[in-house]
Formats: structure tokens, sequence, C-alpha cells
């Protein structure tokens, strides 16, 4: 069993870190620049964006890998480089880490639609080995494979992780409420079916990242936990929901309204919590002292 399983199933409640886009923007880059070029071109900045979640409490932090995939990079003419981006954004991630905290391998979605057939499951599966052997590489200890939408997608970037590397598989997908108040993600899967799918397909640790502030996470643990009590979950809740004003996105929850709710979504039953849009490392200072606190 992996020293990360091994905290969780001790009763250890991990703090993730916070947004990672935002920050790079914050740092310099540009609408249309690659972020994980910047593994490469500016490794000062993004090992910054990491130290600064250490030092903030993280117990694990993420990658600047979420687009590093071959269709994502592509975007940029720079799909021969997945390797050397991916490895970079695990190294980086490990300096800032040490031995003693968790690097997370960040993979998202490819962004190419199976059901539209403009890739075959053998492609992406391709894809995502790739990726996830750069990152283990690199020095991950886990890989993440979030903001996922569509199951078959996510249990293909599963399998491939699992089957290709030896780190531990996270997977968590994006959910909205929909009106009748229960929670689906855009392509129509409810936490239960990924709690079920996912588990079955290899994957050690899920749950839930984005499209939610940390108040509706809870109701996703909630229902994940009706259905597999086991199993550790992860939540990476944005701050709040998005408010768009003058072309500009901002995120209202502060980091005490996001503390606020840490105590209730670690009863319902969540192993990790972090952020995703929107928070800082002062939200996740907060959710470290609270954590901390109980
Ligand atoms: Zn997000």
């Amino acid at each position: 069993m992996s020293k990360l399983i091994q905290e969780i199933q001790k009763g250890r409640i991990l703090v993730s870190d916070g947004a990672w886009g935002t920050f790079l923007q914050k740092k310099g880059l540009k609408p249309g620049e690659c972020p994980e070029e910047w593994n490469i071109t500016h490794p000062d900045d993004v090992y910054d964006i990491a130290r600064s979640y250490i030092e903030a409490g993280a117990d694990t932090i993420e990658t600047n890998s979420f687009g590093g995939s071959r269709y994502k990079l592509a975007g940029y003419g720079l799909e021969d480089k997945v390797f050397e981006l991916n490895k970079a954004a695990a190294q980086l991630s490990r300096k800032a880490a040490g031995p003693d905290h968790f690097v997370l391998g960040s993979i998202g979605p490819t962004g190419k639609l199976l059901m539209m057939e403009e890739v075959t499951e053998a492609e992406l599966y391709d894809a995502f080995k790739e990726q996830a052997m750069a990152l283990e590489a690199g020095g991950a200890d886990a890989i993440v494979i979030e903001t996922m939408t569509d199951l078959e997608e996510a249990r293909i970037a599963v399998k491939a992780a699992k089957e290709n590397t030896a780190c531990d598989v996270i997977c968590t997908m994006t959910f909205d409420k929909i009106l009748s108040g229960e929670f689906r993600t855009m392509m129509g899967i409810s936490p239960t079916e990924m709690t079920q799918s996912l588990a079955e397909a290899g994957a050690s640790i899920i749950g839930a990242n984005c499209g939610n502030g940390i108040s509706d996470m809870i109701g996703i643990v909630k229902e994940i936990r009706t259905v597999n009590t086991n199993i550790p979950v992860l939540v990476h809740a944005n701050a709040g929901m998005p408010h768009y004003c003058d072309g500009e996105t901002t995120f209202p929850e502060t980091p005490a309204d996001m503390a606020g709710h840490v105590k209730e979504i670690i009863e319902a039953g969540a192993n990790i919590i972090g952020g995703c849009c929107g928070t800082t490392p002062d939200h996740i200072c907060e959710v470290h002292r609270v954590v901390k606190s109980l």
C-alpha cells in the first residue's frame, strides 16, 4: 500500500492545494500562451506556485500539467513535447514538495470526444499512458485525472495510468447542480455512477473538482458515501460560483467562507480537501488551520 493511502487509512485528513491557472496569469501568462510550456520557459514561476501552496499548509500539491496531453499541446504545436513538459512539471512540484509532501500529477480531459468519434479508445489510452508515465518519471506520487465529464474518457485515463505506472490513481469529475437539486456532469453522469464505475476501473481515490463551491461539494460527497463507504474521497472546490462582470471572472468565497464548511465536508466523508478555480494560498492556509484544529 502506498504512503498516501496509508496516511488516509490512518484517518488523517489531508489538505490539498488551490488554483494554478489564475496564479499563472497573475505571474504573467498571457491568453493564448501554453501554461505547460512555462515548465521549461518559466520554471521559477511554476516552482514558486507549488512552493506557495506548501507554505500555506498543503500536504499534497498538483503539477502544472492539466493540459499536458498530446491533444491539448497540439493546439500550441507542442504535441511532440509531452514527455519533456510533463516530466518538468512533476520535477518542479517534487522539488517544492520535498520528501514529506505528496505530488499529484495533473491530467485533464483531452478535449476530444469519443462519442463524436473524434478519437478512438486506443488513441486516448496511448495519450493518457504517455502523459502519466512522464509525470511518474518526474517524481509524481499519484496521478490525478480531473475535471472529467465523460465517464468513458475517465475510465480509459484511469486504466492507462494504473496499467503503466506505479502511482496511485485519483480521478475526480466535475458536477453541476441540476434543477432537481441532484448532481450530474455535463455528459449526464451522477456521483453514484462515477463511484461504481471508477472504483471498478481501478481508481484508488475518487471525488469531485471544480464546478461547485465547497457547500455543494458536501452533497456530492454524501452521495459517493451512500454507494461506497471505503474509497478515499478527494474534493477540490471552487471559491464559490463564478461571477462574470466587465469581461472579468471573480469568485465570491473568501478563505474564511471556505474554511467554514471544512468540518461538515469531513463529516460527510471527504479525506483530501483543497481548492479549484478562484482559490489561493490564503484559502488553503485557512483550510489547513481548520483541519489542524479538528
Ligand atoms: Zn476549477
